[in-house]
């Protein structure tokens, strides 16, 4: 794999770590939570994460954050575990659970109330809120605040041992009800939870929260360097005052960089499993979501992902990046190894009359113009063939240059062709044929009288063409930002572009590409790129396009110089 090492500032700090012997070797952690399929977005932290620890010489861990048995499940688990090693990342044997460490965090629990740090509070969630204060008011002590140590240690044990239902009683750090940090107001650290769970089954009822499971779980696996994104910057505080208030020998450092954010898409797994469970997708892995399942099954690489974060770097501060530059790093990487081949989704047919019926012939074609070891194939010529129905026009405005009555163009690697006749549904009108003559002198694609068409067109030969369905994608949102108006109370889901889909079902490919396996990525000659999607069957291609030709992307960066 390619090292990316791009400077940003977290790699500043590691190397300084390193440098004044503060830590000998680096170890990082990604730490999902395994309710939904991970995204673009988690491609960053993992390519983060484990691109230091191998840059320096260390280890990540893939660590789930399994805290919440309503919302998660082993499907999610495999999917997660799947993805990290598709992108191209290896935990080894440093797969680890925050529900390894429930007994560990149960014992942290009652050495907190043992120190006067804890407190049994049996107020209801609602009661909790609204002691909570707010931003611009502080905090009220709750009235159980102070019971005796020997109270809390016998509640707590209660707890855990089922004696109570949900949301009775939880556990609170002692800290600051006045604190201008909310997250520092008696922040809850245990929870009731009647909920069995994927690992633990039934053996607890109380289940820790994020970020007490979170910084402990990172102390135990002797992390030197927990990243995590710019939300838990307010929660550093309590993520360090857990770690000084246990017994515990190692301290990582917390330090947070911006998520990623993409325009026209959302990033949330929340909302993504939305889209999946009221049906505005088929699943998480439709090519449409901005999940690592959806872009490998549309097409992307790992590879052009990896470059994706590379460029966009690691920074401070929140931004959004475009949706095109995505695309510039698939393209980019398929332009290399997809080989090229010629398929046809909107058919028109077209019959060469001084073609002699029957008369086939094979012409050579390049597979790849950007790699000479992926050789050359033959392709089959005859007297019908298909073309793109847009390649056509009867009655051309000015700047159509493609094929028109009276006008020459060349079919790639074949002939020139010229327009005679254009035949017609009687009844509909529409175009159903376009009679042409060719001249044999062009064979292979350029005249020996050295004359110019401004158009080449790609084809297929009907005879010996297969019949595919290519699914042509468009945004999953018409909007660039579908959360914009969240605050305002619109739902994001109102913005799902309701044509992102479109099913070309009579579409007409190379032979040889009906057996294309799931998986293989092509790019169709002026198309796109595309990838084979696994609703395949025999005889029965499906296609999806990955990305177009065109590169917005590249315009962009020109123009900005970068
Ligand atoms: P989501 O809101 O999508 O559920 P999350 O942060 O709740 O995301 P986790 O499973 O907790 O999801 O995330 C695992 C790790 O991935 C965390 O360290 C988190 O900071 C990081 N991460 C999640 N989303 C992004 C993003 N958009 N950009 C960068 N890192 C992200
Ligand atoms: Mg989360």
């Amino acid at each position: 794999m390619e090292n990316s090492s791009q400077p940003n500032f977290i790699r500043d700090i590691i190397e300084k770590d390193l440098e004044a012997g503060k830590h000998t070797e680096v170890i990082t952690r990604f730490p999902p939570e395994p309710n939904g399929y991970l995204h673009i977005g988690h491609a960053k932290s993992i390519c983060l994460n484990f691109g230091v620890a191998r840059d320096y010489g260390g280890r990540c861990h893939l660590r789930f954050d399994d805290t919440n048995p309503k919302k998660e499940q082993p499907e999610f688990v495999e999917s997660i575990m799947e993805d990290v090693r598709w992108l191209g990342f290896e935990w080894g044997e440093h797969l680890c659970h925050a529900s390894d460490y429930f007994d560990q965090l149960y014992r942290f629990g009652l050495e907190l109330i043992n120190k006067g740090k804890a407190y049994v509070c049996s107020l209801s969630p609602e009661e909790i809120r609204s002691y909570r204060g707010t931003l611009t008011e502080p905090g009220q002590n709750s009235p159980f605040r102070d019971r005796s140590i020997e109270e809390n240690l016998d509640l707590f044990q209660r707890m855990k041992n089922n004696e109570f239902e949900e949301g009775t009683h939880v556990l609170r750090a002692r800290i600051d009800m006045a604190s201008p940090n909310i997250n520092m107001r008696d922040p809850v650290l245990f929870r009731i939870v009647r909920a069995d769970h994927h690992r633990t089954g039934d053996r607890w009822c109380i289940y820790p929260t994020y970020d007490y499971a979170h910084s402990l779980s990172d102390a135990i696996e002797g992390i030197t360097h927990s990243l995590c994104s710019l939300e838990f910057q307010d929660h550093r505080p309590l993520y360090d005052w857990i770690l000084d208030n246990l017994s515990v020998d190692c301290h990582p450092q917390q330090i947070e960089f911006a998520r990623l954010n993409l325009n026209y898409t959302v990033m949330s797994k929340r909302k993504l499993s939305r889209l999946v469970s009221e049906g505005h997708v088929k699943s998480w892995d439709d090519p449409r979501m901005p999940t690592l399942s959806g872009l490998r099954r549309r097409g992307y690489t790992p590879a052009s992902i990896r470059r994706f974060c590379d460029l966009i770097g690691v920074a401070k501060s929140d931004n959004i990046v475009d949706m095109s530059m995505l695309e510039f790093c698939i393209r980019e990487d398929l332009n290399k190894r997809a080989p090229r081949r010629m398929a046809v989704l909107n058919p028109l047919k077209v019959v060469i009359t001084n073609y002699s019926e029957g008369r086939e012939e094979e012409l050579e074609a390049i597979n790849n113009p950007e790699d000479d070891s992926m050789g050359k194939r033959m392709l089959l010529f005859s007297r019908e063939l298909y073309i793109e129905r847009d390649d056509f026009m009867e009655d051309p405005p000015r700047k159509f240059f493609r094929l028109a009555p009276g006008r020459e163009v060349r079919l790639r690697y074949a002939y020139f062709i010229t327009c005679q006749e254009v035949i017609k549904d009687p009844l509909t009108g529409q175009i159903i044929e376009i009679r042409c003559t060719y001249d044999p002198a062009t064979r292979g694609g350029d005249a020996p009288d050295g004359r110019k068409v401004k158009a080449t067109l790609h084809w297929v030969s009907a005879k010996h063409a297969k019949k595919a369905e290519v699914r042509l994608y468009d945004r999953l949102f018409s909007v660039a930002s579908p959360t914009k108006d969240e605050k305002k109370g619109v739902d994001f889901i109102q913005y799902v572009n309701p044509d992102s889909l479109d099913i070309l079902d009579e579409c007409y490919i190379e032979p040889g590409l009906e057996h294309a396996e799931p998986g293989e990525r092509i790019q169709f000659e002026r198309l796109g790129y595309f990838c084979v999607d696994p609703d395949t069957r025999t005889n029965r291609p499906v296609f999806n396009r990955t990305v177009t030709l065109r590169d917005a992307w590249a315009k962009i960066r020109n123009k900005s110089g970068r």
